[in-house]
């Protein structure tokens, strides 16, 4: 069995082959940078691919890490993508996925954005579609498309549900809940259709869902799924194009206990006794890249505090705010430190706000320049990173094979 056929790992049991790329990594390009693992994020794309085999469409949600090299690695294994902007369409792009690969949704879409949707559908290169997210923003499309459009190019396009589920995650993650920003509730989507709003420049094609994200559980995302196949079913008796429901994302990354993709199959699939459209498409993010990726930071200083030590790195809320946003827990190895007994150690990132931190972590003793690897840091890492305090991005690298690092993005 070769590694790439094997069931991921965590990332701290992958931590010993990586080191030496890692350290070099640093070494060549400076810290704070990312690191992708390459063969861990192709093992967990073959992970979901072996869960929802032939017949799925699988697309990945740029939103946890729009790299151009990242998207072209799974667009190579067949992946499609989704976008939410035309910054994530222009990298998708970039990474060679052609529009009719690329599915646009995000819940605030501009009238240049969707200007720019009817344009590419004029011009014969339509996307594969959009997932509408209000009654407002098809007449918006509407509007566009009477200026722009070409008659015999509508936009292909999916309402998106809001299916009222109670999904089990955290409340930021909870999409899917009655009360979210996200999507149309089924007699809204009704109510919609039935306006005649669609007639002028698209054609519905279905149902697009998404419950949440890092779920803990496979319930609600089962409960979402399927009343997204209903209501897609019920529109195909009036709407003669109708074949398609998305059922978004949702894997959970880094969390053991937690299901995998094979377990949301099971769930959706058994005793469904209802035939599926005839394209069901899956849109994963976190998944997919969180595993694979690494931030590699230096020590900058310590300080002896209680019974351990507090360092301040030269990464934090800026390379990787999940910790300080939602108290996300990233963990943290030290690089190439000689081995001592680890005391509790206060992570500090080197911005001016004291919720920039990484929490607390059992390290050994460190000292100004000694290297460190965040776990996890593929998902929302660099996609949410930013400039603040004037600092620039990090530079993004692959480890190919584990070991030799290759500059994807300076
Ligand atoms: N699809 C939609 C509509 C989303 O909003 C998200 C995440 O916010 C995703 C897919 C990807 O979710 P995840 O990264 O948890 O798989």
């Amino acid at each position: 069995m070769t590694l790439l056929e094997t069931p991921a790992a965590p990332p701290v049991e992958r931590l010993a082959a990586i080191a030496p790329g890692l350290a070099e990594a640093a070494e060549r390009y400076g810290t704070p940078v990312y690191v992708t693992d390459v063969d861990v994020l192709h093992q967990h794309a073959a992970g979901v691919e072996a869960a929802f085999p032939d017949g799925w469409q699988l697309n990945y949600s740029l939103k946890a890490n729009p790299l151009p090299a990242v998207v072209a690695e799974l667009a190579g294994r067949g992946w499609g993508a989704n976008v939410v902007s035309a910054g994530e369409w222009q990298a998708a792009a970039d990474a060679g996925v052609p529009n009719d690969r690329i599915t646009f949704e995000g819940i605030g879409k501009t009238d240049r954005e969707l200007r720019a949707v009817v344009r590419a559908g004029a011009e014969g290169r339509p996307l594969c579609w959009l997932a509408l997210e209000s009654a407002a923003e098809a007449a918006a499309l509407a509007e566009q498309w009477r200026t722009h459009g070409d008659r015999d190019a509508p936009v292909d396009v999916l309402v998106r549900l809001n299916p009222r589920v109670r999904p089990e995650t955290q409340r930021v993650f909870a999409v899917g809940a009655e009360s979210s920003k996200f999507g149309m509730y089924a007699e809204e989507i009704r109510e919609l259709l039935d306006s005649g709003l669609l007639d002028d420049g698209m054609r519905l094609r279905g149902v697009h869902v998404h419950v949440g994200s890092q779920l803990t559980d496979v319930t609600a995302w089962s409960a979402g799924a399927r009343a997204g196949v209903e209501l897609a079913r019920e529109l195909a008796a009036t709407h003669p194009h109708v074949d398609t429901v998305d059922l978004g994302g949702g894997f959970p990354a880094g969390a053991p206990d937690g299901p995998a993709p094979a377990d949301f199959a099971t769930a959706f699939l058994d005793g469904l006794d209802v035939d599926l459209p005839a394209r069901v498409a899956l849109e994963p993010g976190r998944h997919l890249v969180s595993a694979a990726g690494w931030l590699v930071a230096s020590v900058l200083h310590v300080r002896a505090r209680g019974d351990g030590q507090q360092v301040v790195l030269d990464a934090g809320m800026t390379e990787l705010i999940r910790p300080a946003l939602y108290g996300a827990r990233h963990e943290i190895h030290p690089v190439r430190v000689a081995a001592a007994d680890p005391v509790p150690t206060a992570v500090e990132g080197p911005v001016c706000e004291s919720s920039d931190t990484l929490g607390v972590h059992r390290l050994p003793p460190l000292s100004r320049g000694d290297l460190v690897a965040v776990e996890h840091a593929g998902a929302y890492g660099s996609a949410l990173s930013s400039r603040y305090n004037g600092r620039p991005a990090a530079p993004e690298v692959f480890l190919d094979g584990g070991t030799s690092p290759r500059l994807v993005r300076p």
